[in-house]
């Protein structure tokens, strides 16, 4: 396929506001695109699947040197052109749009080589390098023409700007091939690589229910929600298995023979970066061949674990790493098998994987164990596994259903974590919703806002109100009912005066408030009658949150 051919859709669907109308424009273009498993990756930003050990290993500056090269511009004013534009590929277009003028049409481009050469660039490796690497895109950017240009610019700091991401390409994948939506979602779940799913859709539906879990590929890791309460957690289960919540960061290893494989949870291969996880697991996993999950522990005085600022140095540190590894010793605690000797387990039972998993240690090793779990119904008996989990400086309990299948990337209801409330924040409250039936006289959930300390504004943040009982929501009530400014159906506006200290899981960003944030799973911790209105949390203060939040 002409490279040129991409660079026309990507255009077409960059003027595109619709999903729908991108996800047809994608789905025909794959229909016809003979370097599919290429031009999938490609349409998402990719050039290799995410979790693959190939890697460009180009950053802007090697990017602004290499089209430099090529049109002979120099590289102070590429980047001065970049500030100016906001978009190193529109700034590549224009350049090559000039040496256009100058020279000769190019030769026309094909997918495929650009993919070869790519893939040239990422093979560089050794002392000379950035210089070949550089030389590489220099004679990409030399053939392109000016719009193709623009999106291999792009593809090479993996930013298409196209608005295409996977939700998009699986459903295109699908339309495009007549799939089931859901085989295609299980397919990408089970090999994160668009490229094959494709590429397999398009063999038909049985060869796409065939692909499976397989070594060196990893599953997108199930996820847990948070619980409402421990009874609720045995009410739905009956019998729940309760595990330490460990204070660590998840890897998902895949161990065939004597090679070791691990992923983290964005399902990057961390294998360099933790040698001593991967020994130990040559060293003690009885399985010939086996993919297992645990959570890697930064081990501290005492036993406790260090700040996950400390793993993190581990998992992203790519130079003097036996050092590092001396420094911030590790622990893993596996707590899950997903195939063992070539059989998925995937659609077992917890309590079955579990089994399988008490047998893959052949000895006892200090870097490595099983976690203990307990099979209970009995509320007083998580209790004391969270009191124990807390006071080990771990961050609480998981509750699992022993009876529930491995749902690969899925935030279930089989999955509960129980914490306590980390940071809270203190908002202004500055309006209210009336509640509806029994609770109509009631309101039922206050909107929050921060800070904006340079404007003096209160720019909302989300509501609370889930999680209050009748009597508490009445108390408020009660509190609010006299600094009604304004009523309109069942808002309200409140006289921003109260503020609330509000716990919450994760703070996301959201364009549906003003202080571009919002808060998941927020609880009215208190009432801070000893804060004013100057004293709540200012946007910084989120802002600074969410940065710690994301490491
Ligand atoms: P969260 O990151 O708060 O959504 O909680 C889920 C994470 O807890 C998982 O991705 C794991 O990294 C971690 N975790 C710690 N202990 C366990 C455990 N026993 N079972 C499953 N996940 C655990």
């Amino acid at each position: 396929m002409k490279f040129i051919e991409f660079a026309n859709v990507c255009e077409k669907i960059e003027g595109t506001a619709s999903n729908i109308e991108m996800t047809k424009i994608v789905a025909q273009f794959l229909k016809s695109a003979d370097d599919l498993e290429i031009v999938t990756r490609f349409i998402i930003g990719r050039i290799f699947p995410a979790w693959s050990s190939e890697e460009l290993g180009v950053g802007p500056s090697l990017l602004y040197n290499a089209i430099s090269m090529a049109t002979g511009v120099k590289e102070t004013q590429v980047k001065d052109m970049v500030r100016d534009l906001g978009d190193i590929g529109l700034v590549c277009e224009k350049l090559c749009e000039k040496r256009i003028q100058q020279t000769l049409l190019p030769a026309e481009l094909t997918t495929l080589q650009v993919y070869k050469n790519f893939r040239d660039v990422a093979k560089a490796a050794g002392k000379k390098s950035q210089k070949k690497k550089t030389g590489l895109l220099a004679d990409l950017f030399g053939s392109a023409k000016p719009k193709e240009a623009r999106y291999i610019a792009r593809l090479v700091l993996e930013e298409l700007r196209i608005g295409v991401g996977e939700g998009i390409v699986r459903d295109a994948i699908a339309q495009a091939f007549d799939a089931p939506k859901n085989e295609v979602e299980r397919a990408y779940m089970l090999t994160n690589d668009a490229g094959l799913v494709a590429v397999t859709a398009k063999k038909g539906v049985e060869e796409l229910k065939r692909l499976d879990i397989m070594p060196g590929r990893p599953v997108k890791m199930m996820l847990a929600q948070v619980a409402r309460s421990m009874e609720s957690a045995i009410n739905d289960m009956k019998e729940v298995a309760v595990e330490w919540k460990y204070d660590g960061a998840r890897v998902q290893i895949h161990k065939t023979n004597d090679e070791v494989i691990l992923f983290s949870r964005k399902l990057e291969n961390v294998t360099k970066s933790l040698p001593d996880i991967a020994g130990a697991i040559k060293d003690a996993v009885a399985y010939n061949q086996a993919i297992l999950e645990g959570e890697a522990i930064a081990v501290g005085e005492g036993g406790k674990p260090r700040p996950f600022q400390d793993i993190l140095k581990r998992f992203r540190r790519k130079y003097d790493i036996e050092q590092m590894v001396k420094e911030i010793p590790l622990h893993l605690t596996l707590f899950d098998a997903l195939q063992v000797n070539g059989k998925s387990l995937l659609h077992k039972p917890l309590s079955e994987r579990r089994r399988v998993l008490e047998k893959s240690l052949k000895k006892e090793h200090a870097k490595i164990d099983v976690t203990p779990r307990t099979v209970t119904s009995d509320v007083k008996v998580i209790e004391n596994i969270y009191k124990d989990a807390l006071s080990a400086g771990h961050e609480g309990v998981m509750l699992k259903n022993p009876k529930s299948a491995y749902t690969p990337g899925k935030r279930g209801k089989n999955w509960l974590k129980i914490k306590p409330i980390a940071e809270t924040l203190d908002l202004v409250v500055t309006g209210g919703i009336w509640g509806e039936g029994r609770r109509a006289n009631l309101i039922g959930s206050y909107l929050l806002a921060c800070r904006d300390p340079a404007t003096g504004n209160l720019l909302s943040i989300g509501r609370v109100g889930t999680g209050m009982t009748d009597k508490q929501l009445a108390e408020l009530t009660g509190l609010f009912k006299d600094i009604i400014i304004f009523e309109k159906g069942k808002d309200i506006e409140l006289k921003p005066e109260v503020v609330f200290e509000v716990g919450y899981e994760e703070i996301q960003k959201s364009p549906n408030y003003e202080s571009g944030f919002a808060l998941r799973f927020p609880r009215l911790a208190s009432i801070r009658e000893d804060k004013s209105v100057e004293d709540a949390d200012s946007i910084e203060r989120v802002r600074e949150l969410y940065k710690i939040q994301r490491g």
